[in-house]
């Protein structure tokens, strides 16, 4: 994986795009408190980590979680992964209807695994990211996704999702391995959209 070109310029900014003495844990993951959760735009680096798994299922992560609910409304988003918010964690989020008070809607997916049927239908959309603003992008993705995780409480469940919410999750899962829509897209899309993401390279600053 590439390092991007902004943050790596300056000695002070780790790779996860935090000024030196933030708060990381001595493995160097970072166990955020939930204030500390805010909105991460590309070219951030966390964005291109591979996350860890959640092992311990306590307050901390619960409240971690309903920051991301918080973060993820602002922003009228219908997913949102951790590293979005600057947090390396096989956690993302999700609601299809964008919709607060439709918290039927509301699904969290901890340390997720994705299946895909061996006959695949596939499928192209747009989509935007909360992390890269103003661009939109076709991305072809299977229709069908059975995915495995565990609930805030640390209940495993499974799930099987088609459309928006298959589409969703797909998006999301992506981010737990540092992966963005432009690397979902053919060479000639990206191209296309070379200038939108220049623009957000030139603004991007570290998250203080
Ligand atoms: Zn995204």
């Amino acid at each position: 994986m590439n390092r991007p070109e902004g943050p790596g310029k300056d000695p002070s900014i780790d790779l996860r795009g935090h000024k030196a003495g933030q708060n990381v844990s001595r493995e160097g993951y970072i166990r955020p408190q939930p204030d500390d959760l805010q909105l991460r735009i590309y070219p951030d680096p966390v964005l291109r980590q591979r996350c860890r798994p959640i092992e311990k299922f306590d307050d901390r992560l619960r409240h971690c979680v309903l920051k991301m609910f918080e973060v993820m409304y602002e922003q009228q988003g219908i997913g949102l992964a951790a590293p979005q918010v600057g947090w390396d964690a096989r956690v993302f989020i999700v609601n299809v209807s964008a919709d607060p008070e439709n918290t039927f809607e509301e699904r969290v997916f901890i340390n997720p695994v994705l299946k895909f049927p061996t006959q695949q239908d596939r499928d192209g959309f747009e989509e935007g990211c909360l992390s890269l603003p103003g661009i939109r992008l076709d991305v072809d993705r299977p229709v069908d996704v059975k995915v495995t995780a565990f609930d805030v409480t640390g209940e495993s469940f499974e799930l099987e999702a088609t459309d928006l919410l298959g589409r969703c999750i797909q998006h999301e899962n992506d981010h737990l391995d540092g992966i963005l829509i432009p690397s979902r897209v053919s060479t000639l899309r990206r191209l296309g959209i070379r200038s939108a993401l220049k623009e957000l390279e030139d603004e991007w600053k570290p998250v203080q």
